[in-house]
């Protein structure tokens, strides 16, 4: 019999890392699927960070590390903080985690009430509604769409503030839509949130170096609101490491001892040798994260030209990040042999089975009517890939 909880049971499964799946088991079979699904540079790890890590195996870090990291990265962390953004943020109020992921969720574990309310602007991320769902609090969506470029207004915000409200996540640049907050725009959305100190901001900064437009800009820089700001962030993005699981939390020193006490009963420190490694791309050249923004911006001009000659989507040009979020209803309900389109994992799916291209129905961001591609791929891959989509929708009558 299974014994599964409510608090499992009532979760979804992450639709990014689902899509992911079901392409490699495709690609198991012998099919030549192309992977626009889930979100992670192809690069690989830059040498100078692998060597520390090697070092680091070599000079015995292999004991429990302190829970919320080594001292030496958080130092690093610190300085990256004062130097690239221009912010005061001491080692004590910075804690390491498995991923940037694991820190929201500590975030949302360590500030969540059953019943509180929190804010997600949408599109969002496919696992924030998840986090507070786990949190047992209540998501309030506000919704975006692409003619306001997908971000919100500070009249949006204010309306969604409740005396229920306990705090907003912010993702800038965003998933899924590389939209990007300006500092004026964040200096607004501040503004609101000053008027309302039951409001926490977690600000999810993970693609800050994935950034077509200029100065990464951090709503923790404004000092009305800046001691109820956490800056979620880590390596993953900027430094081609998602499978090292490093990522940190930076934010008021009650949440960070917050976040200690659940990770230390929990998950422990993070991994002793991807510490060594991230503290070495903290300290080590920027040079290799600058070549992979370039990378990544020529790939957008690509993409967005070969997106914009499918009929149908509706695109826009995603200043941040690596995804392409179009509007793609116009499918829905038309059929091929059939089958009918009702929705945007119906899409998906349908151009992963007849057209071999894996990518993410919008619904899992909260925007039913999108569909996300993940252009962290070669040129060669992309060119194929929209050929195959522009193919394989031309069948839907
Ligand atoms: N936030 C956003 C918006 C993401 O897209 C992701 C996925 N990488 C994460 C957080 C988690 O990143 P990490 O790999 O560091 O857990
Ligand atoms: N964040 C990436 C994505 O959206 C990685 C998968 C995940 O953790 O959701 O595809």
């Amino acid at each position: 019999m299974e014994q599964i909880s409510a608090r499992i049971a009532n979760l979804s499964e992450s639709e990014t890392l689902a899509m992911s799946q079901k392409s490699a088991e495709l690609k198991a079979q012998g099919i030549d699927v192309i992977n626009l699904s889930v979100g992670e540079p192809d690069f690989f790890t830059p040498k100078h960070i692998k060597e520390a890590a090697k070092q680091a195996v070599d000079d015995n870090y292999s004991f429990y590390t302190p829970v919320p990291g080594y001292m030496s990265l958080r130092k690093a962390i610190s300085q990256k903080l004062k130097t690239e953004n221009g912010l005061d943020y001491a080692p004590e109020q910075i804690i390491c985690s498995n991923g940037a992921k694991q820190s929201v969720c500590n975030a949302v574990l360590c500030l969540v009430n059953p019943g509180d309310e929190v804010i997600i602007p949408a599109p969002c991320w496919v696992s924030y509604v998840e986090m507070v769902k786990l949190a047992e609090g209540k998501s309030i969506i506000i919704e975006t769409g692409i003619e306001q470029d997908f971000k919100i207004t500070p009249a949006q915000l204010e309306a969604a503030i409740t005396p229920k409200t306990k705090g907003i996540i912010l993702c800038s640049p965003s998933n899924p839509t590389g939209s990007i907050y300006s500092k004026a725009e964040l200096k607004a959305l501040a503004e609101v949130l000053a008027k309302h100190p039951q409001v926490f901001v977690l600000a999810d900064e993970i693609y800050e170096h994935i950034n077509y437009k200029g100065k990464h800009e951090s709503i923790a820089q404004f000092e009305n609101i800046r001691e109820r700001v956490a800056i979620i962030n880590g390596v993953s993005k900027a430094y081609a490491m998602t499978g090292w699981r490093l990522g940190w939390l930076a934010g008021p020193k009650w949440l960070v001892s917050a976040c200690n006490k659940l990770q230390g009963q929990y998950s422990s420190g993070p991994s002793s040798i991807a510490q060594k490694a991230a503290e070495a791309a903290y300290l080590g050249d920027f040079e290799c994260v600058e070549e992979m923004r370039k990378a990544f911006e020529r790939r957008r001009d690509l993409v967005v030209d070969l997106a914009k000659e499918i009929p149908g989507f509706e695109v826009n040009v995603p200043e941040g990040a690596f995804y392409l979020f179009p509007k793609c209803s116009s499918y829905f309900g038309k059929s091929h042999n059939g089958r009918t389109i009702n929705d945007s994992a119906d899409l998906a799916m349908f151009l992963l089975e007849e057209g071999h291209v894996a990518c993410v129905g919008g619904k899992a961001f909260s925007a039913p009517d999108y569909i996300r591609f993940s252009y962290a791929t070669s040129d060669e891959n992309l060119v194929e890939a929209f050929n195959r989509i522009k193919n394989v929708l031309d069948k839907l009558k």
